[in-house]
């Protein structure tokens, strides 16, 4: 029988289970990581043919122009939407490999969370006009951070609360700044989520299993980003939530200590 190395002590006399146990773990772990470099390269691959149409839809819209074709950018218009749906989620399966690699690059800059919170609510409006978006306004609230990526944060949870609220009804944001910490809550009154699941949400992939909530669309990433985020800028992110009632994002950020 060949010896085994466990923990640094080579046991001649291994236990049959053992062994078996050793081996299951190790094809687990190639396994896992075979998965993390398959999104790697998907997205990688995805992303250069995307790139492309990206670039000839430019091409003929700017041809359009020129030749004022109304009916033809209008067609156009019908194509671009779904590539910029695909493009949102081949950038979010780039996220989730390089946050596995450990390679996102944050930049070090003055966010005005207030100022930054605006934008991301005037945008989601524009796109979502039949929801209600209440942005209760308080006072100026400045970190250090990557505005991007903190944009990317309150862009995923806002949309998340106008997307699981699928009877339209109103998204509720408030930011109140404390002595050294912002806290930022994202309410809905959407269709909620299990209790058994509330910690699940944050993981890689995990989408709430819920008769309701099946027929919308997702991959279950953006609250993983969102988390590695948070995290990154030293904050927390919790959830309270009732189903049928509606949930509630709480982001909580260390404040710009002046110094
Ligand atoms: P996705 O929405 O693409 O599935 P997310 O990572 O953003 O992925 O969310 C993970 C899961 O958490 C979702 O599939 C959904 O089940 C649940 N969830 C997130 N936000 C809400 C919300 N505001 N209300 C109800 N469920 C939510």
């Amino acid at each position: 029988r060949l010896p085994v190395l466990v923990g640094g002590v080579i046991f001649q006399e291994q236990p049959r289970q053992m062994v078996a146990f050793m081996l299951d773990n190790s094809a687990r772990k190639e396994l896992e990581q075979r998965k993390d470099d398959f999104i790697s390269m998907a997205s990688h691959e995805l992303k250069t043919p995307l790139t492309a149409v990206k670039l000839q839809i430019q091409l003929v819209r700017k041809r359009l122009e020129k030749q004022s074709q109304p009916e033809a950018a209008t067609t156009l218009a019908r194509v671009e939407d779904p590539v910029k749906q695909l493009e949102r989620l081949v950038t979010e399966l780039l996220d989730v490999s390089r946050i596995q690699a450990g390679s996102i690059e944050y930049r070090r800059e003055r966010v005005d969370l207030d100022e930054l919170l605006r934008e991301v609510t005037a945008t989601i409006h524009h796109l979502h006009p039949s929801h209600t978006i209440l942005f209760r306004e308080s006072v100026r609230a400045s970190l250090i951070g990557d505005r991007d990526r903190l944009g990317q944060v309150f862009t995923n949870l806002i949309s998340n609360a106008i997307k699981y609220s699928p009877d339209a009804e109103a998204v509720e944001i408030d930011l109140s700044p404390s002595e050294d910490a912002v806290t930022v809550h994202v309410r809905d009154h959407g269709l909620g989520i299990p209790r058994e699941q509330l910690d699940k949400i944050f993981e890689r992939f995990y989408r709430v299993t819920d008769l309701r909530q099946g027929a919308i669309p997702g991959l279950g990433m953006g609250l993983y980003i969102v988390a590695e985020i948070v995290k990154h800028h030293g904050g927390t992110i919790t959830v309270d939530s009732t189903v049928g009632k509606g949930s509630t994002f709480t982001v909580t950020l260390p404040l710009m200590r002046d110094a």
